[in-house]
C-alpha cells in the first residue's frame, strides 16, 4: 500500500517543486512569464498498456512522460520552464514504485531544467495513467507553428528515424525472427530508444530562429510529415533514401525488408520535422551540427502536388497507414 495522498505529494513531489508552487501546500501555483516572451503550453498523456508496458521501470515511465512533452516544446522552439503532473494509480501500488517514479522524474526535471508547478494524484481501478502538462517560452509571437511552411521551403528531419518503433516490435515479439537474428547491441539500442526517448531540446533555439514550420515525430514519420505539409496546402517529393536510420535500424531492415515501413510509419521517434525558408537552411543545419544532432534534408515543400515518398530509384512508395491513430 502507498502512503496517503498528502504524504505522497510531500515526500515525492514537493522536493522538485518550483518556488512558485509554494511547496505544493497551496491549491494552485503562480508563474510570472519571462518579460517579452510568450508561454508555450503542451500536454501528453501516457496510459499503461498503450504508451508503456505496465512492468516497465517506474523511473523510465516518468522520464518518458516528461520527455514526450519536452519534445513538443522543442518542436515549437520553446525553452522549457516547468510542468504539472497528473497521476492515476491503483490503490494497491507499492510505495517503492511511486518513489522510483518520483526519482526518475526528479532526475530528468533537473537535467532538462524544468520545475514542478503542481498536479493531481488520484486512485483508479483502471490502468496507471500519467498526464503531464509542460510549459516553456519563446520570444513574443515566436512560437513555431506546425502549418507555417511555404512552397519552396526546405524540409529536414533531425536525428534518426525508426529505432523506437523497431524497439516496440521487439517488445511485442520477444521470440520473433528479429529478436533472434539481431545482434545484442542492436537489440539493446532499439529497446532503449523505445523506453527512453531523447527529446531534441538542444535544437529548440535553432528551430525558433530558422524554422517556418515544425512538429515532432510522435505518431510516425510518414503520417506526421504528411500532416505538416497537407495541412498547409502543400506537398513534396520526399526522398526516403535521405531519411537517416541508425546502424541498429539498418541491421533490423536487412533482416526483414518489411520492417522499413515499421520504421517509417511506427512513431515514438521524437525527432523533429522542420521546414525552413531556403535562405535559412544552411544556418539551420549548422546550428543543429553545433548542437551535435544531424539535420537531414529530405525534400522541398511545393504547391499543387501531393506528399509523395520516393525511394532511391525514384519509385513512389505507398504506405497504407502512415502513422498511429488511437481511434
Ligand atoms: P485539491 O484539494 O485542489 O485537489 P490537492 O490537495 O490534490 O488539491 O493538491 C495539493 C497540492 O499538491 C496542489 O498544489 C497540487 O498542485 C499539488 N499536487 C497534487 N498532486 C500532485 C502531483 N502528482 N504532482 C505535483 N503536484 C501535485
Ligand atoms: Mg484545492
Amino acid at each position: 500500500m502507498p502512503l496517503s495522498e498528502f504524504e505522497i505529494i510531500a515526500r515525492c513531489f514537493a522536493p522538485i517543486a518550483a518556488p512558485g508552487a509554494f511547496g505544493l501546500l497551496d491549491d494552485a501555483a503562480s508563474l510570472s512569464p519571462p518579460p517579452g516572451r510568450d508561454l508555450v503550453l503542451t500536454k501528453d498523456m501516457l496510459v499503461a498498456g498503450m504508451h508503456f508496458f505496465p512492468g516497465d521501470p517506474p523511473a523510465a515511465i516518468a522520464r518518458k512522460a516528461l520527455r514526450v512533452n519536452l519534445s513538443d516544446l522543442a518542436a515549437k522552439g520553446a525553452e522549457p520552464i516547468g510542468f504539472m503532473l497528473g497521476i492515476a494509480l491503483a490503490r494497491e501500488t507499492d510505495q517503492g514504485w511511486i518513489d522510483a517514479f518520483a526519482a526518475g522524474l526528479a532526475a530528468d526535471a533537473a537535467s532538462y531544467g524544468l520545475a514542478l508547478f503542481g498536479g493531481d494524484t488520484v486512485s483508479t481501478s483502471g490502468p496507471v495513467t500519467v498526464s503531464i502538462t509542460a510549459f516553456g517560452s519563446v520570444p513574443a509571437g515566436g512560437m513555431v507553428r506546425r502549418l507555417g511552411a511555404s512552397a519552396g521551403d526546405r524540409l529536414f528531419v533531425t536525428g534518426r528515424i525508426g529505432d523506437a518503433a523497431l524497439g516496440l516490435r521487439l517488445r511485442l515479439e520477444p521470440e520473433g525472427e528479429l529478436a533472434r537474428l539481431l545482434a545484442p547491441e542492436h537489440r539493446e539500442a532499439l529497446l532503449e530508444a523505445y523506453l527512453l526517448p531523447q527529446p531534441r531540446t538542444a535544437l529548440a533555439a535553432a528551430v525558433q530562429r530558422h524554422a517556418s514550420a515544425a512538429m515532432d515525430v510522435s505518431d510516425g514519420f510518414v503520417g506526421d510529415l504528411t500532416k505538416m505539409l497537407s495541412g498547409a496546402g502543400l506537398g513534396a517529393r520526399v526522398r526516403l533514401d535521405r531519411v537517416p536510420h541508425s546502424p541498429a535500424a539498418q541491421a533490423a531492415m536487412a533482416i526483414d525488408r518489411d520492417l522499413e515501413s515499421v520504421a517509417l510509419c511506427g512513431g515514438d521517434d521524437y525527432e523533429l520535422l522542420v521546414a525552413t525558408p531556403p535562405g535559412r537552411a544552411n544556418d539551420f543545419v549548422a546550428a543543429c551540427d553545433a548542437a551535435g544532432v544531424p539535420a537531414s534534408p529530405i525534400g522541398d515543400a511545393a504547391e499543387d502536388v501531393a506528399v509523395r515518398f520516393v525511394d532511391a530509384e525514384g519509385r513512389t512508395r505507398d504506405f497504407t497507414r502512415g502513422s498511429f491513430s488511437h481511434f
